[in-house]
């Protein structure tokens, strides 16, 4: 059945290369009569209007939705998902894509999480949480190496160390406080995300991302350096399984357990030699997977959430999709995980894009007092090239990456590499 949402109006909450990329989507939405965004980024500025608020605030959130009269808020990251700005917005009567504070706890606390994956036969690792170093110490042993130690708590997904140093292991552990150790999981990893009412849910298409900050993934783990869609290694029928054993029974579960959850379901996979493991939820669209699903979409993307966010998924048109590829690469600051610089300046963004079909998704940009483009963040800008293949998407977005200027500026030159040579080996 389809279903057109007539026209909505629409404020996003966000200022990253994600929101970038949802923003970009909606602005090719003829049912959207009005895109907002904030607090929005100088990329973002190009296709949807600005406006200042804090993210964090749920009040202030729910009040600017009101003051602009929007019909639908799409929350962007984590940070306001967990303290609470999609109850704001409900509470307001305003229609919202995103989980309540509650449901937002998959992704905010790491054990939650498992606990809901135990009660719904989810398969994960197996896992211990620890609160003292004690604890953590028999943990590690009891798995071995390599050790895997998450922060319990919300770290924009750099909270996970992977080491075989015990003693790096379990410095992290001290360091932490609470914390989740989990056996290892060996195999090939796959981004999921399912747009949810909390009743029906609709799994978009996989994507891989590449989590260290070096090629051949050396180094430590960042929020993201590049991505990859469609998977041409993924065994068949992979989304209809993580569909059957993960997304439906998590989100029955949550609706089960009176914290339904209405927006997008993030499952972090390996496909394991014993079967495919949860690593991790979220509880929003991932970082920089976005940047090369949303431009993969066919679907009109403001009626999809809207019909999320009203209940009413189940009356919304299959999904269709371009049969082409997607790469992005993420260009990321000086010193980035640790210490990104700020205020260098960025150039060739508009040559980057005359390359061919290529978007330059921003992130961590800002406008300096001359109104020139600067880093103000650690991943800088998210470069995505699509074609009919992955080759030449690849291709493409490399191209238009030796356009752009950023000093100090660093990425990774192995995106998409390994599935193009088919070096991937699904169990
Ligand atoms: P997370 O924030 O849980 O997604 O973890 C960040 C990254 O750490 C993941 O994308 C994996 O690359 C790695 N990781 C997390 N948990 C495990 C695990 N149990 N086994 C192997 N690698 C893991």
């Amino acid at each position: 059945m389809t279903y057109r949402v007539v026209c909505v109006k629409i404020l996003v909450i966000g200022g990253g290369g994600r929101e970038h990329a949802i923003c970009h989507a909606l602005s090719l939405d003829e049912s959207v009569t009005a895109l907002f965004c904030a607090p929005g980024n100088p990329g973002i500025a190009a296709v949807a209007r600005v406006r200042e608020v804090d993210p964090l605030d749920p009040a202030a959130v729910a009040r600017l939705a009101g003051d602009l009269g929007a019909d639908l808020v799409i929350v962007g990251p984590e940070a306001p998902l967990v303290a609470g700005v999609a109850d704001a917005v409900r509470a307001a009567g305003i229609a919202v894509f995103g989980p309540s504070k509650a449901a937002a706890r998959l992704e905010g606390s790491k054990a939650f999480s498992k606990e809901i994956m135990a009660a719904a036969e989810v398969p994960t690792a197996e896992a211990f949480v620890c609160s003292t170093p004690e604890e953590a110490a028999r943990a590690l042993d009891a798995f071995g190496p390599p050790y895997v130690v998450k922060d319990d708590a919300l770290a924009a997904g750099k909270g996970v160390v992977v080491t075989s140093d015990r003693d790096a292991a379990l410095a992290h552990a001290k360091a932490c406080g609470r914390v989740v150790i989990e056996e290892f999981l060996d195999g090939p990893e796959v981004s999921l995300f399912a747009v949810t009412d909390g009743t029906t849910v609709l799994p978009l298409q996989p994507a891989q991302d590449f989590k260290r900050v070096g090629d051949d993934d050396s180094g430590p783990n960042t929020g993201g350096m590049g991505a990859y869609s469609p998977l041409p290694w993924a065994p068949e029928g992979l989304v209809d399984e993580v569909l059957d054993r993960v997304l439906q029974p998590t989100v029955d579960e949550l609706r089960r357990l009176g914290t339904p959850i209405a927006g997008l379901l993030y499952a972090g996979l390996a496909l394991t030699k014993r079967g495919i493991r949860v690593i991790e939820f979220n509880a929003r669209f991932g970082d920089p997977e976005t940047q090369v699903v949303l431009p993969l979409l066919m679907t009109p993307l403001a009626q999809l959430l809207h019909h999320a966010a009203t209940g009413t998924l189940a009356e919304a048109e299959p999904l269709r999709w371009h049969s082409s590829a997607a790469v992005t690469v993420v260009l990321a600051a000086s010193g980035y995980p640790a210490t990104p610089r700020s205020d260098d300046s960025i150039t060739g963004i508009e040559r980057a894009e005359a390359t061919g079909a290529v978007t330059v998704y921003q992130a961590g940009t800002a406008l300096n007092a001359e109104g020139d483009l600067i880093t103000s963040g650690g991943r800088v800008l998210a470069v995505t090239g699509r074609a009919a293949d992955l080759e030449s998407a690849r291709d493409l977005a490399y191209a238009a990456l030796a356009e752009i200027k950023l000093t100090g500026g660093h990425h990774r030159t192995d995106i998409a590499a390994k599935a193009i040579a088919g070096a991937i080996d699904a169990p």
